[in-house]
Formats: structure tokens, C-alpha cells, sequence
């Protein structure tokens, strides 16, 4: 148990400067690898991740093969450089098998699986620097790689996460706060609204979780628009608005 005690908060704003309800800088890249049918490149704060979507393809091995849709195949992983702290040999763990669940359930939710039977689409996460905050980061660029292969989703979805530190409900924490907070409350939901992961570390009252998912809605809006940037660079407003890509989350 760590008893070390790290202030959070000071003069109202948290240690980093940001206030309550905001966001570190976020910035999507499509196309970045030459091979794969989609990719992308997030930098979330000091975060970075990189994701290769291959698909659909045939499945390997055959057996596992649906014959109603596709199946999806999740990989989260963590370069052994992506931090300071002690994460272990390369290679699947107890958190990167979690992590990679997690994120295929949620991915499960919006991609439109039944048009591709007997098929796999698998989707590559590689965490290059962590700094909290990588299953929702990696969950963004998923979405984002998906964008860029053209695989159809039935709704944009965008990953985020609030949590309680210094007595506070804040959006988005950093290393320190996932440390030293009192609850990290990662949420993937749907433009209009539907949750697609929910996970929490910590506690929050019945209070506290509506005023994190109050923030979760509201910030969400702007990771909507950073996805929307990133296809309109690379391909074109046409592609946007066939997309129909609002920033608006439907409650
Ligand atoms: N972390 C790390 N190595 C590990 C596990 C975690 O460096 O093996 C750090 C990393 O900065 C990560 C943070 O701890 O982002 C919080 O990890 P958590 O399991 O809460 O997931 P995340 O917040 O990244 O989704």
C-alpha cells in the first residue's frame, strides 16, 4: 500500500495546470503504416500509441471462423521503453490480456461485424509512451485505424476518462493523479450515446459518478471533432459527411 501523500491540487487547479474539466492535448494521425489496411497515431498527452488495423481477412485457424460475421482481434501491448516504471518483459501479461478484451468487447459494439462472415479483422495497439490514460487513448486510435481501413461502424465511438482527485472530479488524469487519486473511471461511449466500456479504480459516490459522466459527455465532444480532423486531412469533407460525422453526443 502506498502511503506516500502527493498533493494534487493547488490554488484550484490541478498540478499540471489544467482546470477541472480539461482535457491534455490530443492529436490523431491516419495512415501511418504503409502495410496495413488502416492506422493510426495518437498523442494523448505524453501518450503515445500507435494502431495497425489487417483485415477482413481470412481466419487463422479455420475453426474459429463465424459464419454469420467477423471476428475481431484485439492486441494491446507496451513496448518495454513506454515508461519509467517496472512493466515487465515484452510479451502478453494479466493487464495486456485485460486491456485487449476490454477494448474488443467495446470495438464489438460498433463495427459492423455481420457484413464480413467467415472473416477476422485484427487491430494492432502499441503503447510507445505511457502516461495514464493508454486503454482509452488505444480505444480512440482503434477507431480511428477502423476509419481509415473503411470498415463500416455502426456509430463513431470515442474513449475517455474522469476520476477524483484531491477530493475532486476531474477529467482525463495523468500518471501522478492515476497514482495518487482517489478513482480513474475509463468510459468508451458512442456518439449517440451508447457505453461501450466502463471500467472504475477507486471509489466515487452515486453523486460523483454522474458529475464524471456529465464531464465524460461533455469533453467528449471534443475528441469527436480531433477524430473528424484527422479524416478530413487525409481524405476529404465528402468522406466526413458520408460519415455524417457530428460532434454533437446524442443524449
Ligand atoms: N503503467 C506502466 N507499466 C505497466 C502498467 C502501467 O508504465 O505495466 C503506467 C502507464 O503510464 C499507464 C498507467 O500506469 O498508462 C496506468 O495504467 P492503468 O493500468 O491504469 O491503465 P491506463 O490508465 O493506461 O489505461
Amino acid at each position: 500500500m502506498d502511503e506516500k501523500k502527493v498533493e494534487l491540487l493547488k490554488d484550484g487547479k490541478r498540478i499540471s495546470g489544467r482546470a477541472f474539466d480539461e482535457l491534455r492535448e490530443v492529436k490523431i494521425k491516419l495512415g501511418v503504416l504503409d502495410e496495413a489496411d488502416g492506422s493510426s497515431y495518437i498523442e494523448w498527452g505524453n501518450n503515445k500509441v500507435i494502431v495497425g488495423v489487417y483485415g477482413p481477412k481470412e481466419v487463422i485457424p479455420r475453426h474459429m471462423e463465424n459464419p454469420s460475421k467477423a471476428i475481431l482481434k484485439c492486441n494491446y501491448s507496451m513496448v518495454t521503453f513506454c515508461s519509467k516504471e517496472e512493466h515487465g518483459k515484452m510479451g502478453p501479461n494479466r493487464r495486456s490480456v485485460e486491456l485487449s478484451k476490454v477494448i474488443r468487447e467495446a470495438l464489438e459494439g460498433i463495427v459492423e461485424t455481420n457484413l464480413f462472415p467467415r472473416t477476422q479483422i485484427e487491430i494492432y495497439m502499441v503503447v510507445l509512451e505511457a502516461d495514464a490514460g493508454t486503454r482509452i487513448a488505444s480505444f480512440l486510435g482503434a477507431v480511428a485505424a477502423l476509419l481509415d481501413a473503411g470498415i463500416p461502424i455502426k456509430d463513431i465511438a470515442v474513449g475517455i476518462a474522469a476520476g477524483k482527485v484531491g477530493g475532486k472530479v476531474v477529467v482525463d488524469l495523468d500518471k501522478d493523479e492515476d497514482n495518487f487519486g482517489e478513482a480513474d473511471f475509463p468510459v468508451a461511449l458512442t456518439r449517440t450515446g451508447d457505453i461501450l466500456l466502463l471500467q472504475m479504480d477507486g471509489k466515487l459516490t452515486k453523486e460523483e459518478v454522474e458529475e464524471a459522466l456529465g464531464l465524460i459527455f461533455e469533453k467528449s465532444e471534443v475528441l469527436l471533432s480531433k477524430l473528424r480532423e484527422a479524416v478530413e486531412e487525409k481524405y476529404s469533407k465528402e468522406v466526413v459527411k458520408e460519415l455524417k460525422f457530428s460532434n454533437k453526443i446524442i443524449k
